[in-house]
């Protein structure tokens, strides 16, 4: 099922080998409830509680396509979610910082089957617009939520030469964005295709 979806992402545009891999060797069916397990495999978003869901693969392949992610870099996730992003980050090599804010789904996170498979990834419960200032600069900054706009914070913590990849727009849909931070203040923009994330909502939620 694993092949045939990655199969399906190769068939939708997503070329980088690495990603498909990465996906290749993740189960993600323990991401979701087991009542979904069978269609796990289908290219679509799912429910995974408090209201949220675990991004469609798809999004998940183009997201990290864009990031262009090496191994050892520091990439800072906002919005942990399932983890099955931060998952398919570590599988690539990357440290993985990722910030959830709805604490149910922090929580749930502690039981997380995969947190031995990868010690690289670390946990924080909080806001997501505030980055994490103590670990930063970072390599890359990828958000999994919609943004209503570019979070300035998250610009300051990445390191010159580093890219940020994230949603930017309202309810009705957003365009994805690739951000290059090429001086202490200088950035550059790229625009790709819409998308319909959940929305990135301010402060810590319970
Ligand atoms: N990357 C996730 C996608 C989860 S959906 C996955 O692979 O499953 C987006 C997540 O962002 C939700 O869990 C939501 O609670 C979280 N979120 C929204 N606003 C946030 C913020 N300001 N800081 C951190 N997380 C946030």
């Amino acid at each position: 099922m694993r092949t045939k979806l990655v199969e399906g992402l190769r068939e939708k545009g997503i070329a980088d080998e690495a990603v498909l891999q990465a996906i290749q060797h993740i189960p993600r069916h323990f991401f979701l409830d087991t009542a979904f397990e069978s269609i796990a495999y289908e290219d679509r978003a799912f429910p995974i509680g408090e209201g949220q869901t675990i991004s469609q693969p798809y999004t998940v392949a183009y997201q990290t396509q864009l990031l262009e992610v090496k191994p050892f870099d520091k990439v800072l996730e906002i919005g942990t979610g399932s983890a099955y992003q931060s998952c398919v980050l570590a599988e690539l090599g990357a440290h993985v910082y990722t910030i959830e804010r709805q604490k149910k789904l922090y929580e749930q996170l502690k039981h997380f089957i995969f947190r031995t498979r990868y010690p690289t990834i670390k946990f924080f419960y909080g806001d997501g617009y505030e980055g994490l200032p103590t670990y930063a600069p970072f390599d890359r900054v990828i958000v999994t939520a919609a943004a209503p706009e570019i979070p300035r914070k998250l610009l300051e913590q990445l390191k010159t030469g580093g890219m940020m990849v994230i949603p930017v727009g309202g309810a009705a849909g957003q365009r994805m964005l690739r951000i290059t931070k090429t001086g202490d203040d200088d950035f550059e923009e790229e625009a790709y295709d819409n998308f319909s994330f959940v929305p990135m909502l301010s402060g810590k939620g319970h």
